[in-house]
């Protein structure tokens, strides 16, 4: 591949953001020296940060910055500090308005066991070894997250409200990309909804099978979403592509991360129609672990390596990215959430923090 230029917003974020996000740019530096591409990197204030800052968790003039380039890599955003602030004030907000000023509707969020951390999945042996390997497709700019939201006190008692609302074009163009995922693997969809209950979901049933027939090669089936989050850690062999609605996707897909061992290890991506994307860890800012370098910044930097490949068509760079992260999962190296169980198997294992996991990544980058 020719050489590129490539222009990179990059969202520390709050807590463990800033830590994971400087070891995933040290790789894309050498990924970039290797290949001869140059990569410039753009800072935006997005959460908390912004809101010191800015007094807004993502002001128009940052969010600006973010359309202008290529894509959008992310640490994470949120913290104890900021919880009290007024709800259209709080740190997550900048997330959903970023997305939503993107146009990033497609969440894309693999759950993949890697063969060396299969010691790790809470899940028991004889079912992790079945395999686990789904891609869950989550709507991510419609739904319950971005209804109407409403407090009120009436006659003394206090009430909220959130509006869960789909129009059909949503849920046909989250869908349709559910498909396509689907075509490009085993081909087996699974859409989840909550249908005995929800009109929200009676129409996204009706759509799903609506375009169906566009797609015969894919075998689509329909599950409740209560029954999903019981088959994903009772038989996540069964599982291809999922596809569903924001906010069950948000819930499923951390209950997917753990089965595979930790959260720190699952990258996302977020897309629109166009090339344009946002990548992030699909974990939050961990404030627990801030500033102790205990993080572990795999998910962010598998988030790097599906930039390179989804908005920027760099596949040997990102498997260059991919392999680097096998191998040091090979020779044992280990962040605290990853570290097996029992002193049996730790033996063979290295402890390392976060700057030195990403150092030996950069490393082991051939
Ligand atoms: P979290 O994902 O931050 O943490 C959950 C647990 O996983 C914690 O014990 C944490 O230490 C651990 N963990 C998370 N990432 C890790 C990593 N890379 N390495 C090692 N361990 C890791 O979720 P939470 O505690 O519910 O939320 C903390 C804050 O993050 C809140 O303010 C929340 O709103 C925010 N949040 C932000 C995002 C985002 O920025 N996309 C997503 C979820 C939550």
């Amino acid at each position: 591949m020719k050489a590129m230029n490539k222009k990179i917003a990059v969202i520390r974020g709050d807590g463990i953001g800033p830590e994971i996000i400087n070891q995933t740019l040290n790789i894309l530096d050498k990924i970039a020296e290797k290949y001869g591409h140059v990569f410039s990197y753009s800072d935006v204030d997005m959460g908390g940060i912004a809101i010191d800052r800015w007094g807004e968790p993502l002001p128009d003039k940052m969010l600006d910055i973010c359309k202008e380039s290529d894509s959008v890599l992310l640490g994470a955003v949120g913290g104890e500090k900021w919880n009290s602030v007024p709800g259209h004030l709080r740190p997550e907000k900048g997330l959903l308005k970023l997305r939503a000023g993107m146009g990033a509707y497609s969440n894309n969020r693999p759950a993949k066991i890697w063969p060396q951390l299969a010691s790790a999945s809470p899940l028991r042996k004889e079912i992790v070894d079945k395999g686990i390997d789904f891609i869950i497709v989550r709507e991510l700019i419609g739904g319950v997250y971005f209804g109407e939201h409403r407090s009120e006190t009436v006659n003394g008692t206090r009430y909220a409200s959130d509006l869960m609302i789909y129009s059909e074009k949503e849920i046909e163009r989250i869908c349709r990309i559910g498909f396509e995922t689907a075509r490009k693997r085993r081909k087996t969809l699974c859409s989840v909804e909550k249908s005995n209950v929800l009109d929200s979901s009676r129409l996204w049933k009706k759509v799903v099978h609506e375009i169906a027939s566009d797609y015969p090669d894919v075998m689509l089936s329909d599950m409740l979403v209560d029954n999903c989050a019981m088959q994903i850690v009772k038989d996540p062999s069964q599982f291809d592509v999922i596809v569903t609605e924001n906010m069950f996707g948000d819930i499923l897909s951390d209950e997917a991360s753990m089965i595979t061992g930790s959260i720190g290890m699952i990258p996302s991506s977020s897309l629109g129609d166009g090339t344009k994307g946002v990548y992030e860890p699909i974990h939050g800012s961990a404030p627990d672990i801030a500033g102790r370098d205990l993080a572990n910044p795999i998910g962010t930097i598998l988030s790097a390596a599906m930039m390179l490949k989804y908005s920027f068509g760099m596949i040997d760079e990102a498997d260059s990215i991919e392999n680097a992260v096998s191998d040091y999962l090979d020779a044992g190296y280990r962040t605290a959430d990853i570290m097996p169980r029992t002193d049996e198997e730790r033996k063979n294992c290295i402890f390392v923090g976060c700057s030195e996991c990403g150092k030996l990544i950069a490393d082991l980058i051939k």
